[in-house]
């Protein structure tokens, strides 16, 4: 590596921290990089700093938010006496492209790990039963993933919540247990919005 430039060396650092990317990737990456056009290439220096200025969680429900609150939150067609729960963005925009659920939604941003040294500390708990609190929620939809940590993150939510007088609903489990809501189809996540059970 000696023959590069120490900016071409950092760069290909640089790539190769991110998932998935070995050492290999990231150098043919910052090879790319260097032989496009210098507006296309800092259009994407731009793109990440844009998300890491403009991008928060909204105030309400935890989902990636460029204001206060998130789309979701501020659109008034939304039904704000359905929340649904999921750990992460991602997972809400697999719901979301179904087309299929008209509710809220609140964001835990990982789920319960005690191997990861991940406790309910660590999630958005606290504003889910802040909302809970204020009333007019009827019911809670547990969309945790179908893993163990998922459905164990679930468990313990369904028994905090006990102490409110809502329905707690589970997605059914159309899912294939261990499978991620991210890469469910929109079918099947449709079907298991629709065929949602008691938990
Ligand atoms: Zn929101």
């Amino acid at each position: 590596m000696s023959e590069v430039t120490q900016s071409v060396n950092n760069l290909i650092n640089q790539l190769g921290k991110l998932p998935g990317i070995g050492n290999k990737s990231a150098q043919r990456l910052a090879y790319h990089l260097l032989h496009l056009p210098k507006g296309e290439a800092l259009a994407l220096a731009e793109a990440i700093r844009d998300v890491k200025e403009n991008v928060r969680y909204c105030r309400t429900c935890c989902n990636l938010a460029e204001e206060d609150q998130c789309s979701i939150c501020r659109d008034p067609r939304r039904d704000q006496s359905t929340i649904c729960v999921v750990e992460q963005p991602r997972d809400l925009m697999a719901l979301e492209q179904t087309g299929a659920y008209h509710g809220c939604y609140h964001v835990l941003l990982g789920r319960i790990a005690p191997l990861d040294g991940v406790g309910p500390e660590n999630l958005t708990i606290e504003p889910l039963l802040a909302r809970l609190r204020q009333g007019g929620v009827k019911e809670v939809i547990m969309a945790t993933n179908p893993t163990t940590e998922g459905d164990g993150t679930a468990l313990y939510l369904s028994n905090l919540l006990e102490e409110f007088s809502v329905k707690i609903t589970r997605l059914a489990r159309g899912i294939t247990s261990g499978s991620v809501l991210e890469y469910a189809n929109r079918e099947m996540l449709s079907d298991a919005l629709s065929g949602r059970q008691t938990f």
